[in-house]
């Protein structure tokens, strides 16, 4: 059916590019492209279907543009870093390529993640005739998706939300982080804000938290409240909610370190000179850490990602919980991986998927649960993130 350009070779664009090459009657062709090609590369070679490779920094407008001149795609899935988004948007629009990500765009000097810098390329994607699709992985992605389809099917009217992020996996290190290290610091570190009465309440990072006990015997977990950017667009896109909250699982071990980094200022996105050059900390921790495409042979257990959505069905009030589990050793027999890239990747294929079959394809910048979440949900069942409802669970969040 269509081309598609695959751009970063991370943890991410490798689980994308496996699950691409699966469906090989909508992918017909795919390149991967990155900063360092040999990373695409290493991938390509645990691939059957042939992948092609480029090199390519994403940070540079011409030099997108000249490889989708080269190219020619129906489209580009954007997995490379947030940092990125904004180029690689313009790219498309100078080339005539339809856009997908899985993150918000980030300036890489403050950790804000907001949409109004890419909100704010709808009228020029419209007038190319080109679509944009924004956060298609789990978290944005997927919880937007359990969103949308608990609110269409379950709900008149939909008032509070509760996604919670429960990654019961462990790899054996005393600190690592499971997607770009630098991205999750920044992210985690941040203050929290939650929705509440038609308005974001800030509140410190991590200063909130409760006990959440996972269904099918995944474990009771501490998670804890934080920002998360599709916190955002599901407030916007569903005015009537009064309260949104987004909950993530953190170990003792995980917490411990982050606390002394923080301290000592190594999480720091502050540029410091050393010995006469000029680094970034959390750039030089990133370079310390484990890379997160190396924890899949090590990594056990399972992750349970859902939403709790509470609202009134025909002037009852009512509460439904949507939600996947995944294992990451599963995960790593299919795609070399573990559950974190496996459960982005995934989203992002199925998103791309939806925009070539035309099932999505719609001029100008869209929030997944602007959509129709039905054919999305249904090929989650079909390509490895089946998932659940339960009706009127019992959990006593805060
Ligand atoms: P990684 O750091 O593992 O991979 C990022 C890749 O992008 C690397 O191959 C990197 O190259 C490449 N890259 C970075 N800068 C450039 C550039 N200027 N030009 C070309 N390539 C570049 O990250 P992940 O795979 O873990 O994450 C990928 C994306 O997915 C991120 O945006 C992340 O925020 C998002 N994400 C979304 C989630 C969701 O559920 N929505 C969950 C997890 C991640 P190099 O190897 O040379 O550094």
């Amino acid at each position: 059916m269509a081309k598609v350009i695959i751009i970063g070779a991370g943890g991410v664009g490798q689980v994308v590019t496996h699950k691409c090459a699966q469906l090989p009657e909508v992918f017909t062709e795919i390149v991967l492209a990155s900063r360092n090609e040999d990373k695409c590369k290493k991938i390509a070679a645990q691939i059957d279907t042939p992948i092609r490779t480029a090199q390519v920094d994403a940070d540079k407008v011409p030099e997108l543009v000249a490889l989708f001149e080269r190219e020619k795609p129906f489209m580009v899935i954007n997995v490379a870093l947030p940092y990125q988004d904004l180029t690689i948007m313009d790219a498309c629009l100078e080339a005539g390529v339809h856009y997908m990500d899985t993150a918000n765009y980030e300036p890489l000097d403050t950790a804000k993640f907001e949409y109004h810098w890419q909100w704010a390329y709808q009228e020029k994607f419209e007038k190319a005739g080109l679509m944009a699709l924004l956060g298609s992985g789990f978290d944005p992605g997927a919880t937007n998706m359990f969103t949308a389809y608990a609110a269409k099917h379950y709900f008149d009217e939909i008032h509070t939300l509760d996604i919670i992020d429960v990654n019961g996996g462990n790899h054996g290190y005393p600190f690592a982080t499971n997607f770009n290290p630098e991205i999750n610091i920044r992210e985690v570190t941040a203050e929290c804000r939650h929705w509440e009465n038609g308005e974001f309440v800030e509140t410190p990072a991590m200063s909130l938290h409760q006990s959440f006990s996972c269904p099918d015997d995944v474990g009771t977990f501490n998670i804890y409240r934080m920002y998360h950017e599709e916190l955002e667009s599901l407030t916007k896109h569903f005015p009537s909610l009064k309260k949104a909250q987004f909950w993530m699982s953190f170990g003792e071990s995980y917490l411990k370190h982050l606390e002394v980094l923080g301290n000592v200022g190594m999480t720091s996105i502050e540029p410091i000179n050393f010995n006469g050059v000029e680094i970034v900390p959390i750039q030089f921790l990133k370079a310390l850490l484990p890379d997160p495409s190396t924890l899949g042979p090590r990594t056990v257990g399972k992750t349970c990602i859902g939403c709790v959505v509470k609202g009134v069905k025909d002037g009852k009030q009512k509460s439904v919980y949507v939600y996947n589990i995944k294992d990451h050793q599963d995960c790593y027999r299919e795609v070399q991986s573990q559950a974190i890239s496996y459960t982005t990747g995934v989203p992002a294929m199925i998103g791309a998927k939806m925009m070539i079959e035309g099932k999505w394809m719609k001029e100008g910048v869209w929030n997944m649960e602007q959509l129709d979440p039905d054919p999305f949900m249904d090929d989650m069942n079909q390509h490895g993130l089946p998932w659940q409802i339960i009706e009127e669970p019992d959990f006593n969040l805060i």
